[in-house]
């Protein structure tokens, strides 16, 4: 039997503590809560981290051993340390893979490995949105039917301001007419990065049996055929006698 996924799910968890706040009810232990309980279900290794820890829980050890990390921030991404920040992308570029979620979109993690600003247009007028599956054959989209449908959004449009997705297996449509690229796979080194739009921190999202499916489906996606070793390291032998020139 092949060894559990390690993931670790890093959340902000930071809105969830203000209890004039609606998600204080409806994630209580943070909205990293339900992402590790469903995660734990599928028979993963899960681990936490939050962003008030020391080095955001974020360790070195901790990474090493993460084959997935799943990223939720949204109020404070100016406060996430340079340092970590490097940390998370080398191993990216290793072949960690990274599940970037909802306003995750702003964070200096996801920017850095993108290139771009990250910048969209949203609105909070509680409307609907179906979020189509456009690569039906796509692993991240395996057990979804056509569409994902929310009654109760906060709207993401276009532009988005990412580069082209390697792949992309979701796009959203709003109510108020905007559409998104919601679900959109890229490859960074070794590492494959999945970014998912649902996840405001109003909505109780993460209690959907669909969307947590999609952040599960990601994370076995994320993880596949990474050769779990790095190729940072210089190699400066030769493979064969170089002949003398003249
Ligand atoms: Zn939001």
């Amino acid at each position: 039997m092949s060894k559990p996924v390690r993931v670790t799910v890093w959340n902000e968890f930071r809105h969830e503590k203000d209890s004039s706040h609606a998600a204080s009810q409806i994630y209580p232990d943070g909205m990293h809560a339900p992402i590790a309980a469903w995660l734990r279900q599928q028979g993963m290794d899960v681990a936490t981290a939050t962003l008030d820890e020391p080095e955001h829980g974020l360790t070195q050890e901790l990474l090493d051993k993460t084959d997935v990390l799943i990223w939720w921030g949204h109020l404070a991404h100016g406060e996430v340390c340079d340092e970590i920040v490097d940390r998370v992308q080398l191993r990216v570029l290793s072949g960690m893979g990274l599940v970037v979620l909802h306003s995750g979109h702003h964070s200096k993690i996801f920017r850095r490995l993108m290139g771009t600003t990250g910048h969209l247009k949203w609105r909070e007028a509680d409307e609907r949105e179906r979020i189509w599956v456009v690569e039906p054959g796509h692993p991240i989209a395996a057990g979804i039917d056509r569409f994902i449908e929310l009654d109760r959004v906060e709207m993401y449009g276009e532009r988005f301001d990412i580069p082209a997705p390697d792949t992309l297996v979701f796009i959203s449509w709003f109510e108020g007419g905007n559409v998104f690229r919601s679900g959109c796979c890229w490859n960074r080194g070794r590492g494959r990065i999945f970014y998912f739009r649902p996840g405001h921190e109003s909505f109780p999202h993460f209690h959907n049996e669909q969307i947590l499916r999609v952040i599960s489906n990601a994370v076995n996606w994320a993880v596949a055929d990474n050769p779990g070793f790095d190729d940072v390291a210089n190699e400066r032998e030769s493979l064969e006698p170089i002949g003398a020139k003249d």
